[in-house]
Parts: C-alpha cells; structure tokens; sequence
C-alpha cells in the first residue's frame, strides 16, 4: 500500500488543531494504528495532549526533534504532526520517508508567521504533500475570512508562544492595517 502526505495549514485560530484531530479519530475508528507527535516546546495547554482551542484534545507524544519522530513512528499507520512549523528541517526528510514507507502523514502547522512570512519548513512540507487544505478564521477586527496571524505585542521574537492575549486572527486588510485597524 502507498503512503501519502496532507498538509493542514492556516492562521491561528483557523482550526488546523481541530481538523487534525478529526482525521486522527476518524482513523481510529477504521481501527488504524496512530501515533501523534508534538514539538516538545509548545506546552501551553497540556505537557501531552494536543488541544485544540475549542477543547478537543487527543494523546500525543512530545518530541525534541523531527529524528525522534521517524524512531517512534515506525509501528504505526497513520502520523499526526501537530505544530510543524516549529520543527527543525529535518522534518521534511522525515515525513517523506514514513510517506514512502507506506505511512499516511498528516501534518498541521502555521503557514505564516505574525511578519506575514512562509513559516519554517511549512512551505516545502506544502510542496511534497499530496494534499494541501487551507483552513480559515474569523477576522476579530472585521469579521471577513482571516489568514493572517496578528500579534498585538510588540516584541519580535519570531516563536512567541500565546493566545487571544497576544494573537487575533485578522483578513489581510486588517493586518495590514495594523494599529488602525482596532
Ligand atoms: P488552530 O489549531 O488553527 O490554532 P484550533 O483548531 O485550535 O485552531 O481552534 C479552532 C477554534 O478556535 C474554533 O472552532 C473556534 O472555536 C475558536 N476560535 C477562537 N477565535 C477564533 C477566530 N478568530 N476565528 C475562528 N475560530 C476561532
Ligand atoms: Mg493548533
């Protein structure tokens, strides 16, 4: 049997988290075998759990890096990355070998960071996907369809781990906007 590579990707607050644990479950229930795995660094709801924010969760494995997921991953069928953008290169390498090893990938991350920039590997990981879906907020400013992801702190840190405190999903204009906007 192939295997194959999905890619869930979009702002925050778009419902990557919520679509993957949808697939994650419906496989579950086909009785295939999963594994799940997280960077290590994103603990902000749960040490293990995947959270999405509008409560679901699903068991996952933390990892420190993308090799670890190729060693725990071996016995199963299907693979749920979640966060992906925060990964190190060798993710891309790693999800094309499980592909290739007959492995169904499912892979959500942050297409862009808060610059409005391709975010890590999510951009290559989008190339060598079989399928891409693009997921979508609500603009807190406007209400319209939002891809951008808005900090609404001023540090520059790229990886600034936060919530509706520091984030809100905005349209393009709104983003754009900036300050304006609100
Ligand atoms: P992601 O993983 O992309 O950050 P989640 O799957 O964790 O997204 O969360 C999606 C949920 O977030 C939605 O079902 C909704 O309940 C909630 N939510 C909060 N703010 C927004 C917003 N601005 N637009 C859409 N959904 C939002
Ligand atoms: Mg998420």
């Amino acid at each position: 049997r192939t295997g194959w590579i999905e890619v869930i990707c979009g702002s925050m607050f778009s419902g990557k988290t919520e679509e993957l644990i949808r697939l994650l479950n419906r496989a579950k229930i086909a009785r295939q075998k999963i594994q799940i795995f997280k960077p290590a660094l994103d603990k902000r709801y749960h040490e293990e759990n995947i959270v999405s924010h509008n409560d679901n969760s699903i068991p996952s494995i933390p990892v420190q890096s993308a090799q670890q997921i190729s060693d725990l991953a071996e016995n199963c069928e299907v693979v749920g990355i979640d966060e992906a953008q925060f990964f190190d290169e060798g993710i891309v390498d790693v999800c094309d070998q499980l592909a290739n090893n007959g492995k169904r990938v499912i892979i959500a991350g942050l297409d862009m960071d808060y610059k409005g920039k391709p975010f890590g590997c999510m951009p290559q990981l989008m190339a060598i996907a079989e399928y891409v879906t693009k997921v979508h907020a609500v603009c807190m400013v406007c209400g319209e369809v939002a891809s951008h992801s808005y900090r609404l702190s001023p540090s520059d840190e790229r990886v600034l781990l936060g919530e509706t405190d520091l984030y809100e999903a905005r349209c393009r204009r709104c983003f754009n906007l900036g300050d304006k906007a609100s």
